[in-house]
């Protein structure tokens, strides 16, 4: 449906928990707990309201959306409403070896990988775990079985791992897979983070073979992602910049929190409890509708939101 700012908004993100199997330094997951999760039933008949909606493309995300035991019973369910034409995931990859087979029979297509660097010991000291490796046995099996497209989203945090970019970016030079740049929002506990942010400018500074590539403008994939290519890559580079450039005008998004809130913008307090009203479906559309209605025409990262938003429990 087209929201009070004339956008279409007809993909939903679902944050499946707030749990995650890693620690990362940036996200603020922190050994989270939660015990109100929605069931699956309950996060079905909620897509099923915002599929009522206009929404079309959903999303699985968390926390670590694969720590959940019934997280391909979840991706069944979704991708059977009517409406939802495209099921996809973000996942951190330490249990896409085990999950990527039976997600893609539950209806998953597309998924997005997150790794920060291609190095064994820094990618130790960024999650808090030994796990590179399973990253990269997730990804050849997301391959194997036929996921697709597959990308890797990278945050580049200035001092920690920007030296990884370079390597990131081989990876699309050598495989079919887009690897995309985010640049670091600010939702650690120290607040504003300024000059930790790499942006766009600066990699393709240094990296002058990226020629902006056509992008592809249907309503799937409709992406925040600008993307680059370059000769004899098989893959392309894409960045996606909240802060160096809003693309809040293009925003056709919001966002289902794993307790049954909703988050009409990532960077807006505001938010929707749909919990009271799951029992009754005229009612739970309607308040979906509300939500839609209420997103702001734009985010504001930039003016002091900061602490204590970890996107392990928006899921980002
Ligand atoms: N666990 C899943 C994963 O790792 O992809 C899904 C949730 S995770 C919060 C989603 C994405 O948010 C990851 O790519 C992560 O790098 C990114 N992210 C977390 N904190 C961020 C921050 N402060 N700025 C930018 N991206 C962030």
């Amino acid at each position: 449906m087209i929201d009070s700012y004339g956008r279409e908004i007809n993909y939903l993100r679902v944050s499946v928990t707030k749990r995650c199997n890693l620690n990362c330094t940036y996200c603020g997951a922190q050994n989270e707990k939660e015990n109100n999760e929605l069931t699956a039933d309950e996060i079905e008949k909620t897509v099923r309201a915002f599929a009522l909606c206009g929404i079309d493309k959903v999303r699985l995300t968390g926390g670590e959306p694969l720590v959940r035991k019934d997280i391909c019973y979840i991706a069944e369910r979704i991708s059977r409403i009517d409406g939802i034409k495209k099921l996809a995931l973000t996942t951190n990859g330490i249990r896409l070896k085990e999950c990527a087979g039976e997600l893609k029979k539950a209806g998953v297509r597309a998924v997005n990988i997150s790794l920060d660097t291609t190095d064994r010991e820094r990618f130790k000291s960024i999650t808090g775990y030994d796990g590179l490796n399973k990253v990269y046995d997730g990804i050849d099996e997301c391959e194997r079985v036929g996921l697709s497209p597959i990308r890797i989203n990278a945050v580049l945090i200035r001092g920690q791992n920007d030296s990884d970019a370079e390597s990131l970016i081989n990876i699309a030079r050598e495989r079919k897979i887009d690897v995309r740049f985010i640049e670091l929002m600010p939702f650690s506990d120290e607040g504003d983070n300024d000059e930790l942010v790499i942006k766009s400018d600066e990699i393709l500074q240094k990296f002058p073979f990226l020629k902006p590539a056509a992008q592809k403008g249907t309503a799937f994939e409709k992406s925040v992602a600008r993307y680059y290519e370059s000769e004899g890559f098989k893959g392309r580079i894409g960045f996606i910049t909240p802060i160096s450039d809003k693309f809040c005008s293009e925003c056709n998004r919001i966002r289902l929190l794993s307790d049954g809130k909703v988050k009409v913008c990532l960077g807006s307090d505001e938010v929707i409890d749909l919990k009271p009203y799951l029992c009754d479906e005229k009612l739970l559309e309607e308040k979906v509708r509300d939500a839609i209605l209420s997103k702001p025409m734009e985010h504001k990262f930039s003016c002091g939101y900061g602490a204590s938003h970890g996107l392990n429990k928006i899921g980002g």
